[in-house]
């Protein structure tokens, strides 16, 4: 699989604490990734560091065909090479439709000028169509975000990430607070959502880890400490050691 986001070395020092430390691992094209840890592990830090928002103190995240250096690039120059990120919270708009949420979205995705002028073609609808389908949303494109359960949120947030045409979307802790239900629904969305992009899903939750059914990597104390299966890694013996903390 060829590489779209390698990440070299990097190491991030705060108030002398190492927090991420010579930290390597690659993401794949079209590539589900889940990056698991204990409370500490380094795997929010990893995030910010992708987009722009910690800088580190050594290493390189080489980025695309190019092998392009994102350190250094600021948070709206990544975001604009197509790295997206979902945070934990929902921040959709309440008081707009699911369809309204979904076309602020796309709008955004065009260029600054283009904004102020712009109206939805029919292919821009279609578009919407087709995300509001990929997020198991299509019965309810006319309700305000506002009316929707925590999960149908997390969705449309997720909707409108992907119509920013991300090639990697980055997702922490998408299941959290969560039914039974709606947990099932996110693994669906995200499988499907990384048969296009890569999607890299920071979780805690293992049994939903099981269910993405793909390549995990384990962080610890800022550095890989196991990848593979969820069935490889949870075999060894450093991750269960890490993981009752002895
Ligand atoms: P995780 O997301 O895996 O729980 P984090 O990346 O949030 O881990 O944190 C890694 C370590 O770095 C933790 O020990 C945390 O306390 C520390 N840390 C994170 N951000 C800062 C910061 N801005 N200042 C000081 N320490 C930080």
């Amino acid at each position: 699989m060829s590489q779209l986001l390698e990440v070299n070395g990097i190491s991030v020092t705060f108030d002398g604490f190492r927090a991420i430390n010579n930290l390597s691992f690659n993401i794949g094209r079209a590539e589900l990734r889940a990056i698991i840890g204990p409370n500490g592990a380094g795997k929010t830090t990893f995030m910010d560091i992708v987009t722009g928002k910690t800088k580190p103190d050594e290493g390189t995240v080489l980025w695309g065909e190019m092998s392009r250096n994102l350190i250094g690039m600021n948070e709206a120059r990544i975001a604009q090479e197509g790295i997206g990120r979902k945070f934990q919270k929902p921040t959709v708009f309440e008081d707009q439709s699911v369809e309204d949420n979904l076309l602020m979205a796309l709008r955004n995705n065009r260029r600054a000028f283009a904004v102020l002028f712009w109206k939805p073609t029919d292919a821009d609808m279609n578009r919407v169509s087709e995300l509001a389908a990929e997020i198991g949303l299509s019965n309810a494109l006319g309700r305000k975000a506002g009316e929707l359960s925590h999960g149908q949120k997390q969705w449309l947030e997720i909707g409108m990430l992907l119509a920013q045409e991300p090639k990697l979307l980055l997702v922490d802790e998408p299941a959290a607070g969560m039914t039974p239900e709606e947990r099932e629904k996110t693994t669906d969305i995200l499988v499907e959502a990384a048969k296009t992009r890569a999607v890299v899903v920071v979780e805690h939750d293992m049994e939903f880890v099981r269910r993405l059914n793909c390549k995990v990597t384990v962080l610890h104390e800022g550095s890989v400490l196991a990848e593979g299966s969820l069935d490889h890694v949870t075999a060894n013996k450093q991750v269960i050691d890490v993981y009752l903390g002895r």
